[in-house]
């Protein structure tokens, strides 16, 4: 029997039932724009206060270390140009990033590369985690800031962002962490973590899409990123998207509350997913296995063709991801795969499954029965799996 299983949660997630409920009534009763003085403008000045706050709430920040941005890409942009712009006037022209972060950050690290800033890109090894010695070793007198994303968005894996935190606080370096897949996801304390600055997405915990936040300490004095009114204490003008706003601290409201009972469902149904699809000859895990996102499966199949395999899981109703970008017509492997040292025919045949609250244990089982056959049939006809059995001397 044909199932529908949604496993690209790290993709995207659906809205909840309680952030589009918040939603409503900020299109049909509260549609004023926050800035004017009449009740209606009020009313919905006081919906963008409220989320703000309920948002330090959680996050543990005060509320006017929240500025509302469009997503997870512009918090990570404004965060690490902005401090960029802010620590060059000092002097400071040298950023220590991952290997493996997402491209807002790796794209936005190039860009600076090319106005004369130095970066130094963190080891990730074969689990997907930095050394605490690498990062120590390379701050430096010239270190402006360090960015490290809380956990990766392709391997699930989990960096020790509590001890990161105290190691650049130690050395008087900021530190930003896009925390994208993180917020909603694991238990958050921007000051217990030693975190200057955080990025968030509202469409990853369940929230709408085009909607974010950055978090940023107040000593920081943050670069406006847009001119115009007084939106986000004149940092970021535009009328604020009140809607949206109002759905995402509902959305992560909703996901705080349910965190670790969430947080213990998923571990068991991907730790099943995992194990069944072990058993696959000639697979493999990637990532750590215990310091590993809740909701994460991420596997590589030698001799198997990861957009093939999405292609035919779609048809069994399964939605996934594979780790690989077509890039400008050729196919690259994921620079994340890359990065903890997969050879380029290994890092092909990947896999990602993220998991809601919502998927079931009959859903993993699902994926358990279907994916097999299917990596079969795709091994029989990949010239590469016959290669490699031959010389394996298999066949
Ligand atoms: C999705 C994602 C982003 C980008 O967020 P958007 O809101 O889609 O711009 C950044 N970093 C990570 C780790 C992500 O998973």
């Amino acid at each position: 029997m044909l199932m529908k299983v949604y496993a690209d949660n790290a993709a995207t997630t659906k809205i909840s039932k309680t952030a589009l409920a918040a939603m409503m009534p900020c299109y049909e009763e509260i549609y004023g724009n926050p800035s004017s003085l009449h009740s209606v403008g009020q009313d919905a000045f006081h919906a963008v206060r409220d989320a703000r706050v309920q948002i330090a709430d959680i996050l543990n920040c005060a509320p006017d270390e929240i500025y509302f941005t469009s997503g997870g890409s512009e918090s990570d942009n404004w965060a690490i140009k902005g401090v960029a712009e802010l620590m060059a006037k000092k002097g400071k022209k040298h950023i220590i990033s991952t290997k493996f972060e997402h491209h807002a950050v790796l794209h936005t690290l190039k860009y600076l590369e090319r106005r004369g800033f130095e970066i130094t890109l963190l080891d990730v090894y074969e689990n997907g985690i930095i050394h605490l010695d690498d990062l120590k070793n390379a701050i430096r007198e010239d270190t402006a800031l360090v960015t490290v994303m809380y956990a990766n968005n392709e391997i699930g894996s989990v960096q020790p962002i509590r001890e990161i935190g105290a190691i650049c606080r130690e050395n008087g370096v900021l530190f930003h962490t896009d925390a994208v897949q993180a917020v909603g996801h694991l238990p958050i304390d921007v000051e217990a973590d030693n975190i200057d600055m955080l990025s968030l997405s509202g469409h990853k915990f369940h929230g709408p899409k085009g909607v974010g936040a950055l978090y940023c300490k107040k000593s920081i004095r943050l670069p406006n990123l847009i001119e115009g009114g007084a939106q986000e204490r004149n940092r970021r003008a535009g009328t604020e998207n009140v809607p949206a706003i109002v759905g995402m601290a509902a959305a992560l409201k909703e996901a705080s509350d349910n965190l670790e009972e969430n947080m213990k469902k998923l571990s068991a149904l991907r730790d099943k997913v995992i194990d069944g699809l072990l058993k696959i000859p000639c697979s493999r895990v990637n990532g750590d296995r215990t310091q590993r996102l809740p909701g994460n499966v991420s596997m590589c199949f030698e001799g198997v063709e990861g957009e093939s395999l999405l292609l035919y899981l779609d048809m069994v109703g399964i939605q996934a991801s594979s780790g690989s970008a077509c890039t400008s017509g050729s196919l690259d492997p994921s620079h994340v795969l890359l990065a903890i040292g997969l050879p380029h025919e290994v890092a092909h045949g990947s896999l990602r499954l993220s998991f809601c609250e919502e998927n079931t244990a009959e859903q993993a089982d699902y994926i358990i029965e279907q994916v097999p056959p299917i990596i079969e049939r795709l091994r029989d006809m990949s010239p590469l799996w016959e290669r490699l059995q031959k010389e394996r001397g298999n066949a």
